[in-house]
């Protein structure tokens, strides 16, 4: 059976582009007669809260959408995410790092142009891969915060050749069978010494713990895929089928922010407007 899932953070009030997410998931679970769940991704305590969640619960409902339950909320689940990394670390693709956000800004600023990867953030420089066990053992027991890297290059030797079968589309209309590029993620954080979790390991866990068939989400999350697709073969996990949806823009052609007042869905709610409103809004 096809197994849907709308997986937002509570890390702001839901809008339009979320809406269209949700609906387009749900649509897509009732035509295959398949299931849908919700799924909190609220790893980050520094920005999720407890009222965004139970914002999403009540948008959700309003619109009409039904789920599973219970729900899936990814805070109470940092031990499927410390196995993964356990597992990533038995195989060697994984370092301790220790630079802190600003001494790696600071060394960009000094090598620019410095490559970035497909969000616009820098590649992590390499600084502490290069460190021996014995180094790496040491400043680990000397207590200075640190994080799990994944080794890239190492990672896509493993795995070797990366790719995934596309139903949607990607920013510049990738369809069909996607060759993916992982490499340019460089070395990405995929757990800290206070979360064993990352967006990316949590994601490819949560997928394949709850059955997840079909993956339907933004094309903003069109290249992270390939990244994805990359931990699901290094931990053994199934592939999904991945539909990356349009994004619903601002009228500056921007992509919504949670913040942005004008297509919050407790705004577009507050106005009068109806869920079929929405749908229509949406494009549905
Ligand atoms: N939690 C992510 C977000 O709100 C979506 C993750 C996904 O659908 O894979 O952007």
């Amino acid at each position: 059976m096809s197994v849907f899932r709308f997986a937002p953070s509570p890390n702001g009030y839901l809008h339009l582009g979320h809406a269209y997410s949700a609906l387009l998931n749900a649509d897509m679970a009732r035509v295959r007669g398949g299931r849908l769940l919700l799924r909190i991704e609220d790893i980050d305590e520094t920005r999720c809260r407890p009222e965004y969640e139970m914002a999403i619960y009540e948008d959700l409902r309003w619109l009409g959408l039904s789920w599973e339950e219970p729900v899936l909320r990814q805070s109470q689940n940092l031990a499927a995410y410390q196995a993964a990394l356990d597992a990533l670390k038995a195989q060697e693709v994984l370092y301790p790092a220790f630079e802190s956000r600003a001494e790696i800004a600071r060394f960009v600023a000094e090598c620019e142009p410095w490559p970035r990867d497909p969000d616009g953030a820098p590649l992590y420089p390499g600084m502490s891969r290069q460190l021996s066990a014995a180094k790496r053992q040491e400043r680990m027991a000397s207590g200075v915060p640190f994080v799990w890297r994944l080794d890239i290059a190492k990672a896509i030797d493993r795995a070797g050749a990366v790719n995934w079968q596309e139903s949607g589309a990607g920013p510049a209309g990738e369809t069909g069978a996607i060759s993916a590029s992982p490499a340019q993620w460089g070395d990405v954080i995929l757990g800290r010494r206070e979360t064993p979790a990352s967006y990316h390991l949590s994601v490819v866990v949560d997928d394949a713990a709850q059955n997840v068939t079909n993956v339907v989400r933004g094309a903003d999350l069109f290249h992270a895929t390939g990244l994805h697709r990359l931990l699901q073969m290094l931990l053994g996990l199934p592939e999904p089928a991945y539909h990356h949806h349009r994004l619903i823009l601002d009228a500056h052609g921007r992509k919504l922010s949670k913040s942005s007042q004008a297509t919050g869905l407790r705004e577009l709610r507050g106005q009068g407007k109806s869920p079929a409103d929405i749908h229509r809004m949406t494009g549905l």
